[in-house]
């Protein structure tokens, strides 16, 4: 909960002040929560027993959030490759 809010005022601090600098350190630290809120997700879901909708049970919400996590951090690690170079 604290990267959120340090990522709120990152970010507004960049937009006030037009630096790049300050708004990509927000994003990250937004990001950073967003991808922890997944995995939990992800782990709460696959916990659920087989129901109507979902016969098989619910493991694949564990790959899903694993393979989302990995799409976001190869977006991060290019974004931080490009913004260096
Ligand atoms: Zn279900």
């Amino acid at each position: 909960m604290t990267t959120t809010v340090m990522g709120a005022a990152e970010i507004l601090a960049g937009v006030l002040f037009g630096s790049i600098a300050f708004i990509a350190a927000g994003v990250d630290a937004l990001s950073d929560t967003a991808t922890s809120a997944g995995v939990f997700a992800g782990l709460t879901v696959s916990k659920r027993r087989a129901d109507r909708g979902h016969p098989y049970g619910h493991r694949q919400a564990e790959t899903l959030a694993s393979m989302a996590l990995a799409i976001v951090l190869a977006l991060a690690g290019a974004r931080i490759a490009f913004s260096a170079g």
